[in-house]
């Protein structure tokens, strides 16, 4: 028998196969459909917009210190989660941070945490590290940005910003819905359906990390500020992992009120008008030796669609954290999101 041709080292790789289904975006809720959908021996290709996995589950480095300028903790409370929790928990992806955070008003000040509250778990290598485990053995293309989803011979099509398109049979996206809503303007939906989903908001957080190389960590992880008008929440972010000499660093999330009305005001206004509000709580919280910030236009569903993903039409779905189903979105919804957008795509057809 004649053996094959030696390959030319310039030749070029054999193209990938077909992908079954694209998954539009590699957060929580698109890398657990794509896991999901290759679980029940579908192809799938995550595309994702920007350069990290994980979606608002994020975490960046800023000046030697890991902080997480997204999603800040997350809860389980579904039985399926949960069995994935504890695989996190048990490989160190994740621990339990804390039971409950204690509250504080300028009125009545100091209140302990809600006694017997679900466990919070954070992640000693940052939020991001859900999104990475979530991710082995998958293919995601990143800074694939996705512009339109549109019918094309019996499947769908995906229209990325320069210019290339790939095909699927399926495709689920996991966009914040009015940036979903936008990617399938062209599609034709059952009457009414459009309405449901133009009903889902998402409430904005401008975030501030603050760090103070020398200051004593705060005796407390995270303190919320349910009645203040500017701002939420503040994280003693490094409480959550060995913070490697970076020292101790704060996390602000302004209220939605605050974000909505200074979203376009200079960042360095809305970070100074923080850290003064801060120092009602941590006295020293006016002077961080850095700081850095975040404007989140969609962090948190605040009315999420009843169903936990949608399809509009055959073959596509439509899911993510706004499809909380009842649980209020978040890691969790959009979690189990991720899991009902593979359901109808592997069962169907
Ligand atoms: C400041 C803040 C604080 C939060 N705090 C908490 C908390 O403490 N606990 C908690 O449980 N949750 C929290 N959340 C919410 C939580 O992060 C989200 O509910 C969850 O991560 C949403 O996951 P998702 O997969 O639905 O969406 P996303 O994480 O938004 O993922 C969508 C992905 O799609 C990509 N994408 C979007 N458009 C395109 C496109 N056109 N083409 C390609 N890719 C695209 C995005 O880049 C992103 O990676 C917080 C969020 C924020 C922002």
């Amino acid at each position: 028998m004649t053996p094959p041709p030696p390959r030319s080292p310039t030749a070029p790789p054999a193209p990938a196969p077909p992908p079954d289904v694209l998954v539009i975006g590699a957060g929580i809720a698109g890398l657990t459909a794509a896991r999901a959908l290759s679980r029940a021996g579908l192809a799938a290709l995550v595309l994702e917009k920007s350069r990290g996995l994980g979606g608002r589950a994020a975490t960046r480095t800023v000046h030697g210190a890991r902080v997480d300028h997204g999603a800040q903790f997350f809860t389980a409370r579904d039985p399926r989660f949960r069995a994935e929790v504890d695989g996190w928990l048990r490989d160190g992806v994740a621990r339990v941070w804390a039971d409950g955070f204690p509250s504080w008003s300028a009125a009545g000040g100091w209140h302990d945490a809600e006694p017997g509250a679900n466990p919070r778990y954070a992640c000693p290598d940052g939020m991001n590290a859900l999104g990475k485990r979530l991710a082995e053995g998958l293919a995601v293309t990143r800074g694939a940005r996705a512009v339109a989803v549109r019918p094309a011979d019996g499947g769908w099509e995906v229209e990325l910003e320069d210019g290339t398109r790939r095909r699927a049979p399926r495709v689920v996206v996991t966009a914040p819905v009015p940036q979903a809503l936008e990617l399938v303007r062209g599609v034709e939906w059952p009457a009414g359906m459009r309405d449901g989903l133009e009903a889902v908001t998402y409430a904005p957080c401008f975030a501030v990390m603050a760090g103070y190389p020398d200051a004593p960590a705060p005796a407390w992880p995270g303190v919320r500020l349910p009645d203040h008008p500017d701002l939420a929440w503040i994280a003693s972010d490094g409480d959550k992992r060995d913070a490697g000499g970076a020292g101790t660093v704060l996390v602000l999330h302004a209220t939605p009120t605050f974000t909505r009305r200074r979203f376009d005001d200079p960042p360095a206004a809305n970070v100074a008008d923080l850290l003064r509000a801060a120092s009602a709580v941590v006295p020293w919280a006016e002077r961080p030796a850095w700081t850095d910030h975040q404007r989140w236009r969609y962090a948190l569903a605040e009315a999420p669609h009843p169903e936990r993903a949608l399809q509009p039409a055959p073959g596509l779905v439509l899911a993510g954290d706004g499809f909380a189903g009842g649980v209020g979105g978040r890691i969790e919804g959009a979690y189990l999101s991720g899991l009902a957008a593979a359901s109808p795509l592997t069962h169907s057809d």
